[in-house]
C-alpha cells in the first residue's frame, strides 16, 4: 500500500495521530488513509468518492470498513460530515479541537470551499434559544451556504 500525500497533509496526519495516542485510540493504518484522503482533496470529499479513490490504492475496499473509519474519526472530530453536501471535510487544527466540538461552516454555491469558523458566541446563543423552549442542545453543526470573499471578488 502507498501512501503519497502531500507534505502538508502528512504533518496534519502526525499531528491527528498525536491527538489520537493522548486520548488513547488508534489511527489505524485505514482510518490514517482515510484521513489523509479527505485532507488531501480541494473540497469535500463524498463517500463514494472516497471508496473510488481507496480502491485505486489499495483495492477493493469493504465499505463498511470504509464508514466504520469515518465514524472513527468523526468521534474523534477530525472530520466533519456536511449534510447539505453528504460529503466529509478534515478538521485537524494546530489547537486540537475536541470531540464533537460546535462547528460552523461556510459553503461557497460557486466554487464548493468550504470555511469552518468555530465561533463559540454562536454555539451558545443556539443553546441558549433552545434552553428557552426547554431543550438541551448537544450537538450542532450550522451550515451556511452563500458566496465566499475571492467569488465575490472575481464578480
Ligand atoms: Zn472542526
Ligand atoms: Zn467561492
Amino acid at each position: 500500500m502507498t501512501d503519497t500525500f502531500t507534505s502538508r497533509t502528512d504533518t496534519l496526519l502526525d499531528r491527528a495521530e498525536g491527538l489520537c495516542v493522548g486520548r488513547g485510540v488508534r489511527l489505524t493504518g485505514l482510518r490514517r488513509q482515510v484521513l489523509g484522503l479527505i485532507l488531501d482533496a480541494e473540497g469535500p470529499m463524498g463517500a463514494y468518492d472516497l471508496l473510488e479513490r481507496l480502491r485505486e490504492r489499495r483495492g477493493p475496499a469493504a465499505p463498511p470498513t470504509v464508514y466504520r473509519a469515518l465514524e472513527f474519526l468523526r468521534e474523534q472530530g477530525l472530520v466533519h460530515r456536511l449534510e447539505r453536501l453528504s460529503a466529509f471535510v478534515g478538521c485537524v487544527e494546530e489547537h486540537g479541537h475536541g470531540h464533537d466540538h460546535p462547528a460552523q461552516f461556510l459553503i461557497c454555491r460557486k466554487c464548493r470551499r468550504v470555511t469552518e469558523i468555530e465561533d463559540h458566541a454562536l454555539a451558545d446563543a443556539l443553546s441558549a434559544a433552545a434552553k428557552r423552549v426547554g431543550f438541551a442542545v448537544s450537538g450542532a453543526t450550522v451550515e451556511a451556504e452563500g458566496v465566499c470573499a475571492e467569488c465575490a471578488r472575481a464578480g
